[in-house]
């Protein structure tokens, strides 16, 4: 048993037991959190006593959905001719761009995600990926990269009929490679992932709903409703609607994630209610394709989560785009602090088993410091804003008891090395894509 406790800090847990402590301590005790509170000395322990000279502290974040794949995108040439729709800019862009993929560029592009999530306090990412040219062990490899980081990840291939049956029944079979190998795992957590209900067809989807009998305690995650296009072809398809399509097949369960549902029905909402999914909303990402923004009521509702679909690994700014592209329009607010702070701690622990993403006694110790000098009064009543507004970047971080980001120098890595890879495989890659 190893013990560390931290003293002198200002803790904030936006929606945990308790919001906001000054002078406040943390003891751990190997990977959890024993004692949150004021003061240290009533605390009996046994190894080393830090003093984190007035860092504010805050839960390690969590990212309820992204793409890691995506990493070597940033900057990557427009293509030929420019997209008319929804569609076709998948086809242009990003379908391109995982075809592209080897072992190598996909290995950098787990790399260089997942140090950027580190140095952005994200510490938990639910991971939704596709390289349809590297499928088998790619799940593996990247459950091996995250733990090297200590990230807690949750993985999954994305299940398709774009590139034909025996790249379909391929991904498929690396999924449940991935669910048996990692299914006690307590920091590895795999998922079924589909890629969009438009691009799978009826007897796909009755292949894997019968594969999923052998996982009752598993949940899908998939793409729904970003687009009119998906529910349109559902309709074409016979269903009222792509949710109805996807209860036909039996495949909402408890544990599923159901990503976007920008046009979902009513009917839709009571039906994932009943199943107990879960709703991941991601304003950047659809503010970015121009697909509409999801209505305040359902993400109420709902419960949603928050991700960032790829678009970024620093949350607050997600929270904080959020929140600004809601202002834009008319229509009521959302309180998007609620679905980093409340939404996602509560969806990571159906998807760990795990308690993650608060600051309280027996939760996970995933902490990200910063080194925040506030030019106005910080307070129990008033710290909403300057998460969202003042912040910055955290100096350290610390996952399940042990400091991998410390005074702003990576432990275990060399930073450069991994940017100085990614870059060149970035290269390589955009170019491969213009052939494609
Ligand atoms: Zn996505």
């Amino acid at each position: 048993m190893e013990q560390i406790l931290l003293h002198n800090l200002r803790v904030i847990d936006p929606f945990g037991e308790r919001e906001f402590i000054d002078h406040a301590s943390i003891l751990i005790e190997d990977d959890l959190i024993k004692f949150v509170g004021r003061g240290f000395s009533h605390v009996g322990f046994e190894g080393q006593l830090l003093d984190m000279e007035g860092k504010t502290v805050l839960p390690g974040m969590i990212n309820a959905h992204t793409h890691l794949y995506g990493s070597l995108a940033l900057g990557m040439p427009a293509p030929k001719h420019a997209p008319a729709n929804f569609v076709e800019h998948l086809e242009q862009v990003w379908w391109k761009l995982d075809r592209g993929l080897d072992k190598e560029s996909t290995r950098a592009s787990f790399e260089a995600g997942l140090l950027d999530c580190l140095q952005n306090g994200t510490t938990t990412v639910i991971d939704h990926h596709a390289s349809p040219n590297y499928v088998n062990g790619s799940l593996e490899l990247l459950a091996e990269i995250a733990e090297s980081f200590g990230i807690n990840i949750s993985i999954c291939f994305e299940t398709s009929d774009r590139n034909g049956s025996a790249s379909f029944m391929d991904e498929l079979t690396e999924n449940l490679r991935a669910m048996r190998k990692f299914e006690s795992n307590p920091y590895v957590a795999p998922l079924l992932g589909l890629h969009a209900s438009f691009t799978l067809s009826d007897d796909s989807l009755k292949v894997i709903s019968e594969l999923m009998d052998e996982f009752p305690d598993c949940g899908i995650h998939i793409h729904v409703a970003e687009d009119m296009a998906d529910e349109k072809d559902a309709h074409a398809r016979g269903y009222a609607s792509v949710i109805q399509r996807l209860d036909h097949f039996k495949l909402l369960t408890r544990r599923s994630l159901i990503i976007h549902g920008v046009f979902m029905t009513r009917e839709d909402r009571h039906t994932l209610l009943k199943a107990g999914c879960r709703l991941i909303h991601n304003p950047s990402s659809n503010a970015n394709n121009q697909v509409g923004i999801l209505s305040a009521e359902i993400i109420e509702s709902m419960h949603a989560g928050l991700g960032t679909d790829g678009m970024q690994n620093n949350l607050l700014i997600e929270a904080k785009e959020g929140t600004l592209i809601r202002s834009a329009v008319e229509g009521p607010a959302v309180n998007y602090l609620e679905l980093l702070f409340k939404n996602n701690p509560d969806i990571a622990l159906r998807t760990f088993g795990r308690l993650i993403g608060h600051i309280e006694e027996e939760a996970q110790a995933d902490l990200v410091f910063y080194d925040y000098d506030p030019r106005t009064e910080i307070h129990a009543e008033n710290f909403g804003s300057h998460l969202l507004f003042g912040l910055g970047k955290p100096t350290d971080v610390m996952t399940r008891g042990v400091f991998r980001l410390r005074h702003s120098t990576l432990f275990n890595f060399e930073n450069d090395g991994i940017r100085k890879n990614s870059r060149k495989q970035s290269t390589q890659l955009w170019k491969k894509i213009q052939s494609l």
